[in-house]
């Protein structure tokens, strides 16, 4: 049996793996069109920040690919699947046969309109060498403009600073920083935190345009208020999308991503998607989601893997907003529906936030910011969502509970206490 993947990141590698460990005498072609072994893409703003090099950020070695007998084919594109007679078409001609195959390539950014956007100091931040690009770039810039106040953004806003680079202004048109994750209160902490080192905010605006200097270099932006702002070099985080052309074109149902069963099978009868590419529903909130999470892309590529290799394993609903980062001094945690809930609980200290979402006493959500001590056990109760008890409720809002309080939740069946 042959088994193609197309993908050579968190899901598409540890399908391989898996595959590899079920089934022993499957062939495994992993095709990629980014060059080289797979690497951590979390950790590409380290790559930005000059901390490391790509084979600094690697989540496998050539090694692996031998040891594990799987063929690399990377640098390559896949052009086309056809679904009926099993074959793949790679950017070039060359056609790829498969017995069954995992569709895991992931998501791209989205890429703004505006005039002056192609410009080639104009980046957005996906892969490993877009970051080596902007390093190199930031090391003659005195000014970087990012536009997106969501995570990556932050993250590549941090990363130029510690790069260097003198001023960094982030564009954010929302309220806050981080809307999907934070409140007004927690995201006030986190933003103070990267203004400390630096980091200017604009806020309810976008860019508008690039303006060129005499010899057709990047000089500057204009913001869609009218204000301009000195640039050397843009980054654009302004979110991501599946990667799901190859299955519509392949005749494969899509809605926001590519939609599989709960075995994580595509409408297509033996092609199978993993990872930042499909679309899941969120165990918290029900929606319809595309997550966005290394560890969901992994979970879900093992998941794959199981059933690509003819062991049948289920894919329950996954708990898809769970976020943690830290810049400077202050981390955060925010996990779950941290938007409703019918019950709030706020703690407010000097540099610390906390807030409980409870619905019909089960925790629904949380964000800490500032300390997040034990943000493990409230994550196992969002995860678990079983109803909670009076005193262990109080725990939670007090922040005195600890894992051994919660261990009857975990392993008692029905779990109300
Ligand atoms: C800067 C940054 C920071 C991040 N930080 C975090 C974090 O802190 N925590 C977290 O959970 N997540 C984080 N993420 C998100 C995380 O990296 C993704 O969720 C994860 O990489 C998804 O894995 P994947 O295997 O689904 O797809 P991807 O990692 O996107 O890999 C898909 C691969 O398929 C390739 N491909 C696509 N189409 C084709 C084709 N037609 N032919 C051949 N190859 C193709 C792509 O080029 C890519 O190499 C971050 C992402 C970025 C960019």
């Amino acid at each position: 049996m042959h088994i193609a993947i197309i993908g050579n990141s968190a899901a598409g590698l540890t399908a391989a793996r898996t595959i590899r460990k079920i089934k022993p005498s499957a062939g495994i072609t992993v095709i990629s069109d980014e060059s080289g072994p797979a690497y951590a893409r979390c950790l590409i703003p380290e790559i930005l920040a000059g901390v490391r090099d790509i084979p600094g950020i690697g989540y496998a070695t050539q090694q692996f690919y031998q040891d594990y007998d799987i063929n690399l084919r990377s640098g390559i594109k896949v052009s086309s699947i056809n679904a009926v007679n099993h074959k793949l078409k790679l950017e070039g001609g060359q056609v790829i046969k498969y017995d069954r195959l995992l569709v895991a390539t992931g998501a791209s950014p989205v890429q703004p309109g505006w005039p002056g956007s192609d410009l080639p100091s104009v980046f957005t931040l996906r892969t490993a060498s877009q970051a080596v690009m902007i390093r190199k770039m930031a090391i003659d810039c005195a000014s970087a403009v990012v536009e997106g106040g969501g995570l990556v953004s932050l993250k590549a806003a941090y990363a130029l600073k510690k790069r260097g680079v003198k001023d960094v202004a982030v564009i954010v048109r929302s309220p806050h920083i981080l809307m999907k994750q934070l409140d007004r209160d927690s995201a006030g902490l986190v933003e103070n935190d990267l203004t400390s080192v630096g980091i200017k905010f604009y806020y309810g605006t976008g860019l508008a345009a690039a303006i060129q200097g005499p010899r057709g270099e990047l000089q500057s932006v204009e913001l869609e208020d009218g204000r301009q702002l000195p640039a050397g070099l843009v980054v654009i985080g302004k979110g991501v999308q599946p990667n799901s052309e190859l299955i519509r074109n392949a005749g494969g149902k899509i809605n926001r991503g590519i939609l599989v069963n709960e075995y994580l099978e595509t409408s297509l009868p033996g092609i199978y998607a993993a990872g930042d590419c499909i679309e899941v529903t969120d165990s918290v909130t029900g929606a319809q989601v595309v997550s966005g999470l290394w560890t969901l892309a992994v979970e879900q590529g093992r998941i794959a893997g199981c059933n690509l290799a003819g062991q049948a394993r289920k894919y329950p609903p996954p708990l898809t907003r769970l976020n943690s980062a830290q810049f400077g001094s202050v981390p955060f945690v925010s996990v779950g529906d941290v938007q409703g809930g019918d019950e709030l609980a706020v703690y407010q200290g000097a540099g610390v936030y906390r807030k409980l979402c409870f619905r019909d006493n089960r925790l629904t959500g949380f964000i800490m910011a500032g300390l997040v001590d034990r943000a493990g056990v409230y994550t196992s109760l969002v995860k678990q969502a079983k109803k909670l008890s009076a005193p262990l409720k109080d725990r939670l809002i007090n922040g005195k509970v600890t894992g051994a309080d919660i261990l009857p939740i975990l392993t008692r069946q029905g779990g109300i206490q």
